[in-house]
């Protein structure tokens, strides 16, 4: 799913599901999944009660592509993992964060900025007209609207809590719009437990 200018999120796979939280809730009682809407009812009792250990049951991993300022917001989120492209490895790409709405001179000057920033980049790396300088170094002189990709892993009870903090109207809109597509995601293959976690716990819809 694309986000931003040049971002995006993709469920690459998971684990679990509706019928994983399901089976693990339902051991508290000796009992097995019931009917659909029985089933409901006792996620729903879950998210209300704050019960989220089973949950913990699903896990995702998702592809996301992100600039630097939102990754490291994303990255205070501890319970999940996370493998990142590394910039002392990699040459970084000419990626950059154009926010919504940027047009005429101010564009233009965004666009040169970032633009000379690479310029110096790719010549203090290939050390053409500059000293050589390794990657690891060199990356500093970036901005940090340059997009970085990284693997998160994470289970569906801490994706809860990321959903909740990021959609928040505190958050910051760069990150909302991340978390409002994995919502959308995860909804597909989750919908009861991220249907009823948008009704009870983010309190949108029903
Ligand atoms: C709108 C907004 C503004 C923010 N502003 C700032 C800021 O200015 N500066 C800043 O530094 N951060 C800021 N943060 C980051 C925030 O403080 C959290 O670090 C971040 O949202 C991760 O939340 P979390 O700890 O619940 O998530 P996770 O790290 O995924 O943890 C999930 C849950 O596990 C438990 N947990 C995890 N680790 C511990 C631990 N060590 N001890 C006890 N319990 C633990 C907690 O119950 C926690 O809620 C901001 C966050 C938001 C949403």
């Amino acid at each position: 799913m694309q986000v931003l200018n040049s971002g995006f999120v993709r469920l690459v796979e998971s684990m679990g599901g509706d019928s994983a939280v399901i089976r693990n809730a339902r051991r508290c009682w000796r009992s097995e999944a019931k009917t659909e809407n029985a089933d409901r009812q006792l996620l729903r009792h879950l998210l209300k009660a704050g019960h989220k250990t089973p949950f913990e049951a699903m896990v995702f991993t998702f592809d996301v592509k992100t600039p630097l300022f939102v990754a490291r917001q994303w990255f205070r989120h501890r319970i999940g993992s996370y493998n990142e492209e590394s910039l002392r490895y990699c040459i970084a790409l000419r990626d950059y964060f154009i926010p919504e709405g940027l047009e005429g001179d101010v564009l233009d000057a965004w666009i040169r900025h970032n633009e000379t920033a690479f310029d110096f980049y790719e010549e203090l790396v290939s050390g053409n007209g500059a000293a050589k300088m390794v990657k690891e170094q060199a990356r500093s002189i970036l901005p940090i609207g340059i997009y970085t990709n990284f693997y998160w892993t994470v289970n569906g009870s801490a994706l809860m809590n990321f959903l909740q903090l990021r959609l928040d109207r505190h958050a910051q809109y760069e990150i909302r719009c991340y978390a409002e597509a994995i919502l959308e995601l995860v909804k597909d293959v989750a919908p009861i437990s991220f249907g009823e976690f948008e009704r009870e716990v983010l309190n949108i819809g029903g």
